[in-house]
């Protein structure tokens, strides 16, 4: 069979594997930890529900325009405004079928082939392989603990080519938790700017950050920056909606207008009810936010004092966002339960097969030394799934 080399090229989603192999091993009957997938596991709040059951029976349920409801882009115009300090008219934002559409369609609108994005890594696992559906290049900037995961300006700079086309920012990060500060993106903002770069401003852990910590959108930077950024954003991680799917961008109209274009003849409009049921989310009480907020920062807090508890483990405190990244390269080389640890993929092997504990591979995200565990679970999980974690690497 002569089948696309393009989609051969795409490798499967590592966190919705993960996700889907621990379900199926719980709905059969494993005890299994689950500190993969990177979704809320409060439920999604009444009121919202409540909107959606409206809108069936009020028989919302034909065709939309392609790119959104007015009401729902005039209340996403509104939380710009209220939560970020931008001024967006409707004709600027495209609703989606989720903030991975957003950013879909996003790289479909702005690159040519071989046009390069760079991207700092560890990253989220989606991000290299939508660049490279849009037949563009994903160049990564490697960062470290020591720099807080961040990439700074003059890193990026060095990775310059005529051929780079746009920059993704994703603040607080999926998969490190890191929160970039209004002087960082600046720098970047002067950069992106003297050399005409857009940038893909990925915002959707926007509400999920702790310490004290501030979300700056880098489009509110300058009137300049603002023309050639592309913002991400959606109702998945705010407000437990991660099967709804609906996510949007804020851009110029030029791009809006592309994105939506081509999302009219690939999808059509996001779903009728769950836009109802977003409009509902954003423009109503935001009390399930500051809940979500509480619990993630106590589960973090043990997590991270846990993790630096265990011998051969280790790890930094993440700010925003509900992921820890585990440092285990004291333990590559060595052998876990009777098994060589290379990377990455065999620790999370191991610990799925002996101790049913389901985490992330750093392999996914470019970073071998580390996995992910999401503490969008129970304390009690939490705990359990360490403990047990400690236990096989005490043996
Ligand atoms: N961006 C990041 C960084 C994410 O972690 C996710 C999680 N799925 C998304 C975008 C996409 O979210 P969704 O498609 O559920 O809106
Ligand atoms: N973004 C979440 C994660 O990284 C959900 C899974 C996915 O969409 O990839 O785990």
């Amino acid at each position: 069979m002569n089948l696309s080399k393009k989609g051969l090229s795409i490798s499967p989603s590592s966190t919705l594997a993960i996700d889907a192999k621990a379900k199926k091993m719980k709905a059969e009957g494993l005890d299994v930890i689950g500190f993969g997938a990177g979704e809320p596991d409060f439920d999604t709040p009444e009121h919202i529900k409540k909107a959606a059951i409206a809108a069936i029976e009020g028989g919302f349920t034909k065709y939309t325009p392609a790119s959104g409801i007015l009401d729902l882009k005039k209340a996403i115009c509104d939380k710009f405004k209220q939560d970020n300090g931008l001024d967006y008219t409707p004709a600027q934002i495209v609703v989606s079928n989720g903030a991975k559409h957003s950013l879909v369609n996003t790289f479909q609108a702005i690159c040519n082939p071989g046009d390069e994005v760079i991207i700092p890594a560890p990253y989220w696992v989606s991000y290299p392989e939508m660049v490279k559906m849009a037949d563009a290049v994903p160049v990564f900037v490697p960062t470290t603990e020591e720099s807080g995961f961040k990439f700074t300006a003059e890193q990026i700079k060095a990775a310059l080519t005529p051929k780079t086309k746009a920059i993704i920012i994703n603040s607080p990060s999926n998969p490190t938790g890191m929160i970039y500060s209004q002087a960082e993106l600046a720098e970047i903002a002067d950069l992106a700017v003297a050399h005409g770069l857009f940038i893909v401003s990925d915002e959707i852990y926007e509400k999920l950050i702790y310490d004290g910590y501030k979300h700056v959108s880098i489009a509110s930077i300058n009137d300049k920056i603002k023309q050639q950024t592309i913002i991400v954003n959606g109702v998945s991680k705010t407000y437990a909606m991660t099967g709804w799917r609906i996510g949007y961008t804020a851009s110029s109209p030029e791009i809006a207008k592309i994105m939506s274009n081509m999302q009219s003849h690939a999808t059509s409009n996001p779903n009728s009810i769950a836009q109802k049921a977003a409009l509902a989310a954003i423009s109503g009480d935001q009390g399930i936010v500051a809940t979500m907020v509480a619990a993630f920062i106590e589960r973090r807090n043990y997590m991270v004092k846990k993790i630096n508890s265990i011998p051969g483990l280790s790890c930094v405190t993440p700010n925003g966002a509900f992921y820890v990244m585990m440092n285990i390269s004291q333990l590559i080389g060595s052998e876990v339960a009777g098994r060589k640890i290379n990377g990455s993929d065999d620790f999370a092997d191991v610990l799925l097969e002996k101790v049913q504990v389901a985490l992330v591979p750093g392999s996914g995200f470019g970073i071998d030394s580390h996995v992910r565990l999401s503490y969008a679970t129970s304390l009690e999980n939490i705990t359990k799934g360490l403990e047990r974690i400690e236990a096989l690497l005490k043996k």
